[in-house]
């Protein structure tokens, strides 16, 4: 990119103003840059040098390719891609990108760059697609400078001062309230809509008609790498709607995992629902698991296990990849629920305890027998039963708070 001899030299300098590691995230950097700008704020009685360092390093580290060249071969190399200057933007457009107005007397300081707004879209992804990792092209319409006027709205690239608000883009409506008391009120010039400025029917650039901007197809491939995360962001950098004296901001692709017919994840491990007769869990068992990439596991007993109702197992390494290092893997769980049979015939009855194990308790004597009283076993839902008894103390506890008052609980309190 720069017709010149790579040369190492120092690139670890603007890791050390914001305080951050050679590896920091943007979002790292987003926030130690806000955190120190806030500190050394010249107008909060900060560093003017140590605030401008802050925004110099910020603003080469946020964007992804000087913070390459930097990373690359150090400072000196940006300078001269910036065309010799170097000094990149005033500190305070930077601070300002952040937080808007700054701080009070700051406010008045020129006319800033303000940030676009980010386009966020989600993106469904199946289970699949975040185990193997996928490549997705999607064609998404953005707002893009008008490339015959470069963004002006004009042939001439001419612009004429808003004669409805001489150039200020805002207006200031006076009200009368009484006879010595006046509200001014300000709002955005309707006429040539806040920006300052209008263009001349003939001057108007045919291809935007004088709006600037141009909506232009373009189509982004969003690599879902292996073992994303639901809920993770791809972020394509100032690749949302351009419009003029802005700064782009990003299209961010949030994932979002479709439910599994099958499987379920957890963080980096998969769990699946399996259920065994009431013969397999005591007997054994195998079957085949057709897993996210197509391979078929075979998954069978230990012999002479016996496996209970509601008990786990795990399969190491066949769980999710781990994102940035998907040569390792999660661990995969089988849950497993066993069928029992409703009833069993009087044959299975007399045949089974031949082959169990005896039964713990010996049999009642005939006059142990006659003492006991009769009982009958009735089936419940046991779900259904706690509602009942929660529902009716509650009602129970209306009912008493009503008699008394809430004088009398209060009494209770201080006791
Ligand atoms: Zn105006
Ligand atoms: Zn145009």
């Amino acid at each position: 990119m720069f017709g010149r001899a790579p040369k190492k030299s120092d690139n670890t300098k603007y890791y050390e103003i914001l305080g951050v590691s050679k590896n920091a995230s943007q979002d790292d950097l987003k926030k130690a840059y806000r955190k120190a700008a806030i500190k050394n704020h010249p107008d909060k009685g900060g560093d003017p040098e140590k605030f401008k360092e802050l925004a110099q390093a910020y603003e080469v580290l946020s964007d992804p390719e000087k913070r390459e060249i930097y990373d690359e071969y150090g400072e000196d190399a940006l300078k001269e891609g910036m065309g010799g200057g170097g000094a990149g933007h005033d500190p305070f457009d930077i601070f300002s990108s952040f937080f808007g107005g700054g701080f009070g007397g700051s406010s008045s300081r020129g006319r800033r760059q303000r940030r676009g707004e980010d386009v966020v879209h989600p993106l469904k992804v199946s289970l699949e697609d975040l185990y193997l990792g996928t490549t997705k092209k999607l064609s998404l319409s953005r707002n893009m400078l008008c490339s015959k006027c470069n963004g002006k709205g004009s042939k001439s690239g001419a612009s004429m001062k808003c004669a409805g608000c001489q150039g200020t883009g805002m207006k200031v409506s006076i009200r009368q309230l009484g006879p010595s008391m006046i509200q001014q009120m300000q709002h955005p010039c309707n006429e040539c809509k806040g920006t300052g400025e209008t263009i001349n029917d003939r001057d108007r650039c045919p291809q935007c008609e004088g709006e600037k901007v141009v909506p232009e197809k373009k189509v982004l491939e969003v690599v879902v790498e292996k073992g994303m995360q639901n809920g993770q962001k791809i972020t394509f950098p100032g690749e949302a709607d351009e419009a003029p004296d802005a700064v782009t901001g990003d299209i961010v692709f949030v994932l979002q995992q479709k439910e599994h017919p099958r499987f379920k994840r957890k963080g980096e491990d998969l769990f699946v629902e399996h259920t065994l007769s009431l013969t397999e869990a005591l007997c054994g068992f195998q079957f085949a698991l057709t897993h996210l990439d197509g391979r078929q596991l075979l998954i069978k007993s230990n012999p002479g296990e016996v496996v209970k109702p509601d008990s786990f197992k795990a399969i190491n390494d066949e769980g999710m990849p781990i994102y940035q290092r998907s040569f390792m893997k999660g661990k995969l769980y089988i849950h497993f629920t066993v069928d029992f049979p409703d009833s069993l015939s009087p044959n299975q009855v007399k045949a089974l305890p031949a082959v169990l194990p005896p039964k713990p308790t010996s049999e009642l004597t005939d006059m142990e027998l006659d003492e006991c009283e009769e009982t009958t076993l009735h089936d419940v839902n046991m779900e259904e039963e706690m509602r009942r008894k929660r529902q009716a103390q509650q009602e129970a506890y209306e009912e008493d708070d009503d008699m008394h008052g809430g004088a009398q609980r209060v009494q209770c309190a201080q006791q």
